[in-house]
């Protein structure tokens, strides 16, 4: 049997209670080593067999995953935050089907869930936005030209930006093409939840690439920018007003 098991964004401790029980029973461990925080490795048995996926190619993860199999072993495929987002991890469950490997998924908190947890900030502000938009800048893994980032930002949504901290400059350029103000909020966290590594910068369309320069920061990192990031005037929700009713409570005035 695998396990697919999100690890969580980085605190060892934010991995979920029924992740950590597979982690900790498992006979072989498969980790994403790129992103995942060794000390989670801390709660594998001794004589677990643990492998670096970094390291390894599509193939090469599927054998250990079949000779495991074979042996009657369990494994533990550990993806850093929740293996859905840019995990890379269908490819590892089609082989799965194709072979007929039994295989479940543990989810895991992501890091942009983590990075709100940082910034303290909730992403949909009632009367400001009410959605979410996940991407990434197109590199080496191209992104559709109907998801361009000058296309997205045209919602003025909250987005969460992965996987392109080096690509700050460019962003911002093309979000401001899309209409984005150049005083419109911007925060970039590096490492939400390591433990003494975590990094949280604010700052504005307009100066956040320097900001992120000063700080060093070339990786590891989300860029969210949206208007909920900004603490003036924001409406409050109708969920806790007095004059709003809903099935758990009645309206007051
Ligand atoms: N599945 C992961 C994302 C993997 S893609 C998740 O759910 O979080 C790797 C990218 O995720 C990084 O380039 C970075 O943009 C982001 N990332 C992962 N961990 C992070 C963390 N602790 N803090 C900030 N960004 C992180």
């Amino acid at each position: 049997m695998v396990h697919i098991v999100g690890a969580g964004p980085g605190d060892p401790d934010l991995i979920t209670v029924k992740g950590l029980r597979l982690l900790k029973e498992a006979d072989v461990v498969i980790y994403a080593g790129s992103l995942v925080n060794e000390d989670i490795l801390n709660f594998c048995r001794a004589d677990a067999e643990i492998y670096n996926s970094a390291q390894m190619m599509l193939e090469e993860i599927m054998h250990v995953i079949t000779l495991a199999e074979r042996a009657g072993k369990t494994t533990v495929r550990l993806h850093t935050g929740d293996p859905s987002i840019y995990g890379a991890v269908q490819e590892q469950m089609d082989v799965m089907t194709e072979r007929g490997i039994e295989f479940d998924v543990t989810p895991g908190v992501s890091s942009f869930l983590a990075a709100a947890a940082s910034l303290k900030q909730e992403y949909t502000i009632p009367g400001i936005t009410q959605t979410v938009i996940i991407t990434r800048r197109g590199g080496r893994t191209p992104v559709p030209d109907t998801e361009s980032l000058k296309k997205l930002a045209q919602h003025q949504t909250t987005l969460c930006i992965f996987l392109s901290i080096n690509l700050l400059d460019e962003i911002k350029r093309e979000l401001m093409s899309a209409g984005f103000k150049s005083s419109t909020p911007v925060a970039v966290v590096y490492k939400a939840s390591w433990p003494g590594e975590e990094k949280v910068i604010k700052g504005r369309l307009d100066t956040i690439v320097k900001q992120v320069q000063e700080a060093n920061i070339d990786r590891t990192a989300l860029i969210i920018i949206g208007h909920c990031l900004n603490s003036e005037n924001r409406p409050k929700s109708n969920l806790y007003s007095p004059k709003f009713s809903h099935m758990f409570r009645q309206a007051k005035f």
